[in-house]
């Protein structure tokens, strides 16, 4: 039986926060696409997102920076505090630097932003090949599908087809991995705008308000075999949880306690090296890849979803460029769109390799600063402070208008 044949100008790969910020970016800019995600429904694991300057730049350029602000309170501090010594360390936040929305928001403010039809779900791409006469990449679906298209986006996350295309190896694995979780006070919880940091040993505790009512918190340890057990069942991932804060401030152990179950998920860290961002092509003919199937990160700096809603806005501008004439009445040959496409996918990849270099370098050396000895520790803090302009100095950046 011959399998059913469809054709899309641009194809999107995932509908998590990087293809659904593309696709609304090139709907901006009047651009058509397709997004194809295999869950059945839009997914948010993760509870609460950390959205930075840089971020929210990116959501007003996308227009759906207003109405997560109204769902979200703006953080003026950061304070880095030690569960075994009373030392209280102060970082201010610039104006709007930092909000932290609920995922499900976010996920919703993008998705609800485009026409229902461009979203298609349980449709998992399983294949990709390349056109022998035009050179269009064609993707395979897993109930049997076939779709050609001009151009194909990969967002489709750790372990992305698309990025096993471009020849880009999976992302690797840290010893660390991080439960999050939101905690409700009805009552209101009564915390100062501020993001607590709460270093133990070989323990990270992060708490930061969403709201006047909801908490998003996150505990990093270093990763156990029995997680593979845990992550499963969230009593479990509560009650361990709730082992390794036992050295915490009574607040925190009775926010753990109280948490929202159907909120908490255990993931392993995953980062993709930033030499083998540096060394790869991140395009290939009329494909390409954005967010973290290009370059998943440490989540420390709090910038992995943030550097996906700027690949969107930049990836938008530059196919914009060239897609007009695509997608305009004139009739062009297939050589003519190809050449455009490519030459607006190199330009977006080159326009993100620095940043992205930039930023997987410095996540890379965070994530490694997980329990490692004070040497390392110094080392890295030296190099840091000296090539990266400080901890916050990347969350300056703005990727510009679409
Ligand atoms: C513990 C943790 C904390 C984090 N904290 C922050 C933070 O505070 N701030 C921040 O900015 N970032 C943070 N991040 C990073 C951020 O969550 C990610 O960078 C972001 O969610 C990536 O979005 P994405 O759309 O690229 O990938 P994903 O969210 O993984 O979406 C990929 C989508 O593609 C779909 N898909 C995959 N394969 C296929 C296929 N073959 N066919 C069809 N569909 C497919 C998947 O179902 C999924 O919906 C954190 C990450 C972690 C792990």
């Amino acid at each position: 039986m011959r399998k059913q044949e469809e054709y899309e100008d641009i194809v999107i790969v995932g509908a998590g926060i990087s293809g659904l910020a593309t696709a609304l970016a090139l709907q901006r800019k009047g651009i058509r696409s397709i997004v194809l995600e295999r869950s059945e429904t839009l997914r948010a694991t993760g509870a609460g997102i950390s959205i930075y300057l840089n971020g929210w730049h990116a959501l007003d350029h996308l227009g759906v920076g207003n109405q997560l602000r109204a769902k979200s309170t703006p953080i003026n501090e950061i304070h880095g505090e030690w569960v075994y010594n009373d030392d209280t360390e102060v970082i201010p936040i610039s104006k709007e630097g930092l909000r932290c929305v609920k995922r499900s928001d976010l996920i919703e403010a993008l998705a609800n932003s485009l026409p229902a039809e461009s979203i298609r779900f349980g449709c998992q791409i399983v294949a990709i090949e390349t056109d022998p006469v035009t050179s269009f990449p064609i993707v395979h679906t897993a109930d049997g599908c076939i779709m050609r298209t001009k151009i194909l986006i990969g967002c489709d996350g750790s372990n992305s087809i698309v990025a096993s295309s471009l020849g880009l190896k999976p992302a690797n694995l840290f010893q660390t991995r991080e439960v999050r979780g939101y905690t409700s006070y009805p009552n209101g919880h009564g915390l100062s705008n501020h993001f607590l940091h709460l270093k133990g040993d070989k323990l990270f505790v992060g708490r930061i308000p969403v709201d006047e009512n909801l908490v998003f918190w996150f505990v990093d340890q270093e990763f156990h075999p029995k997680d593979l057990e845990t992550r499963r069942d969230p009593i479990l991932i509560r009650d361990r949880t709730l082992e390794a804060v036992k050295d915490c401030p009574k607040e925190v152990i009775e926010m753990v306690k109280h948490c929202d179950l159907s909120s908490l998920s255990l993931t392993r860290i995953r980062y993709r090296a930033p030499w083998h961002l540096a060394l790869k092509n991140l395009c290939k003919g009329t494909m390409t890849v954005a967010g973290d199937a290009m370059h998943q990160m440490d989540p420390s700096i709090g910038q992995g979803g943030c550097t996906a809603l700027e690949d969107a806005v930049v990836l938008a501008r530059s196919l914009s460029r060239e897609m007009s004439v695509i997608q305009s009445e004139r009739k062009i040959s297939d050589q003519e769109i190809q050449n455009r496409a490519e030459v607006a996918l190199r330009r977006y990849t080159s326009e993100r390799k620095w940043r992205i270099l930039i930023l997987s370098t410095k996540s890379f050396l965070i994530g490694s600063l997980f329990g490692a000895s004070w040497l390392k520790r110094f080392t890295f803090l030296t190099l840091f402070s000296t090539f990266f302009g400080g901890r916050f100095g990347h969350t300056q950046y703005n990727c510009g208008h679409l």
